[in-house]
């Protein structure tokens, strides 16, 4: 695998199933694809059991792109974790998996398909999001398609954000967020900044970005596409998450906030969210399979109430108040919310939590 900065996608395979080979997204990939061998399939779910019986099958899969239909729903809210404050965020799932290598990433166990899948059928898809759009127009709704894959990563095949954009200003009660450890900005530099969509980066060490979060644009890159983003007038989201506890940390963060104003002014900045580092058990003996010189496992973990593991409390509040604390002093009214925490956490850090995870989304909405 290839670390450093982010090198646009060329899948080695790209299979089509026969069902979307006319749709206008299937032609568009190949026109950019031609590097790629090109198969077709009657039967994805017999290709999809053959790429998981293989034993490299999470890398293997990654490098082939599966272009098939969503029979089912396109929109749906975040699952969030049980127990712990959630912002009531919805997904919108135009493609499953993801093109860049983080160690951490919770899609390794949470995806039982190791395929890259990009669904073709957008026409539904439009419609499916115009008809929840108008069902409560007095309801904010935030989306974004950086829960099941990274929002930009194939937008060089795809030419997604031209789609979603149009659809989405119609709508003043909707805000969309491209959520992205890339620098494919150009789309969105085409257009002209629209208020309700929010451009985001998910930010980490440089330290940690060259050890744990292979194929994605370095630091520099990330900083420097949002200050491009916020010149041309987006609002910019930015997400430590996951926060990870490693040599000089300390020192590491804070300069990576203070880049991060450097980089955008502090009125453009919609949200920060903050996130220690969490995982499902079974994700642990996939990720020293996977990234064996990876060091974020050696810190101790303790099973929070979601089973998930986590840092001990009170190394997370450490975390969470120096974020703050650095955060703040550059930028005092700057909007920062916890991202899968409990109350009492969220107390020790703020002086207050949000009662329920209603009140946190409405947070989130007034910020919109
Ligand atoms: S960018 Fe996000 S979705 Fe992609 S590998 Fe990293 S953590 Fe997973």
């Amino acid at each position: 695998m290839r670390r450093g900065t982010h090198v646009q996608y060329s899948p080695d395979t790209i299979w089509i199933d026969e069902r979307v080979k006319h749709l206008p997204l299937v032609e568009r990939v190949l026109s950019r694809s031609s590097g790629s061998r090109v198969e077709y399939t009657t039967d994805p779910k017999q290709l999809i059991q053959e790429a998981r019986s293989r034993p490299d099958a999470r890398t293997a899969g990654k490098h082939k792109l599966l272009l098939t239909r969503n029979d089912g729903a396109f929109f749906r809210p975040c699952p969030g974790t049980p127990r712990y404050l959630c912002c009531g965020y919805q997904i919108l799932d135009a493609a499953e998996n993801c093109t860049l290598e983080c160690s951490y990433c919770v899609l390794q166990t949470y995806l039982s398909n190791p395929l890259m899948v990009l669904f073709a059928n957008t026409d539904d898809m439009k419609r499916e999001l115009n008809r929840v759009f108008r069902r409560k127009p007095q309801r904010r709704i935030r989306l974004g398609t950086g829960e099941l894959t990274d929002s930009l990563a194939l937008e060089h095949l795809t030419d997604f954000s031209e789609l979603i954009v149009p659809l989405v200003e119609r709508y003043p009660h909707v805000t969309f967020e491209f959520k992205t450890k890339t620098d494919s900005i150009e789309n969105l530099l085409a257009r002209r900044p629209s208020p309700n969509l929010v451009v985001s980066w998910s930010l980490s060490s440089e330290a940690m970005i060259a050890s744990d979060e292979w194929k994605t644009a370095t630091l520099a890159r990330r900083m420097s596409a949002a200050q491009r983003c916020a010149e041309h007038g987006f609002r910019i989201g930015f997400h430590f998450d996951p926060l990870i506890v490693h040599d000089g940390w300390e020192q590491n963060y804070q300069k990576v906030v203070e880049q991060l104003f450097h980089a955008v002014p502090a009125e453009q900045i919609i949200w920060i969210s903050l996130g220690a580092l969490r995982f499902p058990p079974s994700l642990k003996p996939i990720i020293q399979e996977r990234f064996p010189r990876s060091r974020i496992l050696y810190e101790e973990f303790i099973v929070g109430e979601d089973g998930k593991l986590r840092y001990f409390k009170p190394l997370r509040v450490e975390l969470y108040q120096k974020m703050v604390e650095w955060i703040r002093e550059l930028a005092p009214q700057a909007f920062i919310y916890l991202c899968m925490e409990s109350s009492d956490v969220w107390k020790k850090v703020f002086g207050k939590a949000p009662r329920n995870n209603c009140e946190l989304g409405r947070m989130l909405d007034e910020r919109c």
